[in-house]
């Protein structure tokens, strides 16, 4: 279960900013999950829900996902698809010169602090 380790990272993340900024406490992380990204939503707000108890910060914080979608771009035709449904071909051409555009992040976007 790797979303683990990305959790642990994030709330580190969070927690070095709250301690620089001096903010008392995290109320809300919102972050932004590609749909093609390797980690699994309910999997990471699980190990969100487990590992927050362990920072002074963010106990009592609550975790939104922004699910992004994936979209890959043909360089053959200069159009973009729906990568969860077509993946690496093109839909279109039946190209494999493709790149995923969006899809594949893992971000904080936003903290709410008291
Ligand atoms: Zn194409």
């Amino acid at each position: 279960m790797h979303e683990l380790g990305i959790v642990m990272q994030v709330i580190e993340q969070v927690d070095n900013v709250a301690a620089e900024s001096k903010i008392e406490k995290v109320t809300k992380i919102i972050m932004e999950i590609g749909e093609v990204s390797s980690v699994i939503p309910n999997i990471f707000t699980d190990a969100f829900e487990w590992a927050k108890k362990k920072s002074n910060y963010l106990k009592d914080s609550e975790l939104e996902l922004i699910i992004l979608k994936g979209i890959t771009y043909c360089r053959d035709c200069k159009k973009t698809y729906d990568t969860v449904e077509y993946a690496k071909k093109c839909p279109y051409c039946g190209s494999m010169d493709t790149y995923l555009v969006t899809g594949n992040e893992i971000k904080i976007k936003s903290i709410e602090v008291v």
